[in-house]
């Protein structure tokens, strides 16, 4: 069956592309959302455990809270979801339409483009250990799944910069002990969060680095890590119960786009407070788009998201109003708020 020709395909599922999927529904557009990783979600993946604070109207919340808020809002209007799905690159045809090429070679077609890719696919950087076959290990992790999950646990975080201070300060007081290496002599990390570890009974190793993990006989848990002094080359080994690894991380922006490329400032777009990219029907919105006046938070991907949407919508009709109503006046959501009244009102009469 042929594909579906979108009003807009929208390239990242992060806070900014699922933002970018709700407010096109908002002005009666028809999106697709395309996602290179399995998950939505973006850089929020990155930090499921930690508090946001900033987010604008809402409580102190947990990543993880935040990134199922942002699905289920990016999903309200229906927009076509695919995940797993890496876009290599965007062309426009003959007809005038965007032609979104993905890696297996399918060809995803709309009238308009958001570009919401955060400036590339970012993964943490793997432990890279000679011999060893570490992808398996169940307690190896790179970002922070819960800290209640090391509740009594022995961990070891490896790293130096903000991240891995940070995770051995919150993990102090819930797990039994914290050993933080570092391959230098000096971390890189906030200096207040580094007197913290200094003082919370963190036990610190300066000059070392991870030389080989031991494993239990399935393979499937490391039980011990041998740790090399970069100095002197002498080798010790500590049992632990996890292991933490925060070596930065990877960024993946290959994305062609034919015939003319969009302007780049290395994995950022050139363009404007408006959304707008150098190319006429390609839009962007977040941390993937850079302007003066930029800011790479949360707020500014939704500020983008709106702008880049409007501009989608002009761009597809020149007729359309170049902004939509706000939400408390916007007939598409006339029927959805009856129901919700309806229910507000049933909570009320049972005093919920
Ligand atoms: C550790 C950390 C903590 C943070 N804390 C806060 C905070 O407290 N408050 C705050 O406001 N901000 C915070 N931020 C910043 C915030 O997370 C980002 O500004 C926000 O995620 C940007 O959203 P985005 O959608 O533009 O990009 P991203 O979140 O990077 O999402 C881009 C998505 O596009 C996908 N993608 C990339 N290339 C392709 C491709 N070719 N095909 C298909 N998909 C692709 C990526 O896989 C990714 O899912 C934090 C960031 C980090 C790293």
């Amino acid at each position: 069956m042929a594909e579906p020709i979108r009003d807009v395909t929208i390239i990242g599922g992060g806070p900014a592309g699922l933002y970018s999927a709700f407010y096109s529904g908002l002005r009666g557009m028809d999106a697709r959302l395309i996602e290179a990783r399995e998950e939505l979600g973006g850089k929020v993946c990155l930090f499921r455990e930690k508090m946001i604070w900033d987010a604008g109207g809402q409580p102190p919340l947990q990543g993880e809270t935040f990134r199922r808020q942002l699905i289920e809002q990016g999903k309200t209007f229906g927009p076509e979801v695919l995940t797993g799905t890496k876009i290599a690159a965007i062309r426009k045809n003959g007809q005038g339409l965007f032609e979104a090429q993905d890696h297996r070679g399918r060809i995803h077609l709309s009238k308009a483009i958001i570009m919401a890719n955060g400036g590339g696919i970012v993964t943490p950087q793997k432990l890279r250990l000679q011999g060893a076959d570490v992808a398996e290990m169940d307690n190896l992790h790179y970002t922070m799944p819960s800290l209640a999950a090391f509740t009594g646990k022995t961990v070891l975080i490896s790293g130096g910069g903000d991240a891995a201070v940070d995770w051995a300060d919150e993990l102090s007081g819930i797990a039994a002990k914290v050993i933080l290496v570092h391959r230098r002599d000096n971390f890189c990390a906030h200096e207040a969060q580094v007197e913290k570890v200094r003082s919370n009974g963190t036990d610190i190793m300066l000059n070392v680095t991870i030389h080989r993990l031991l494993s239990d006989a399935a393979k499937t848990r490391i039980e011990l890590v041998e740790l090399m002094d970069t100095e002197s080359g002498a080798l010790t080994r500590v049992e632990v119960d996890d292991v933490v690894v925060s070596h930065g991380y990877e960024r993946d922006s290959e994305l062609a786009f034919e015939p003319e490329p969009l302007r780049k400032d290395s994995h950022f777009f050139e363009g404007g407070a408006d959304a707008s990219t150098t190319v006429p029907g390609i839009f962007a919105a977040g941390d993937c788009l850079s302007y003066t006046g930029k800011v790479n938070l949360l707020v500014g991907a939704f500020q983008d998201a709106v702008n880049a949407v409007n501009r989608a919508k002009t761009y597809i009709e020149p007729e359309a109003h170049d902004r939509g109503m706000v939400s408390s006046h916007n007939d598409r959501f006339k029927e959805r708020n009856r129901s919700l009244i309806r229910q507000i009102a049933e909570e009320v009469k049972s005093g919920g």
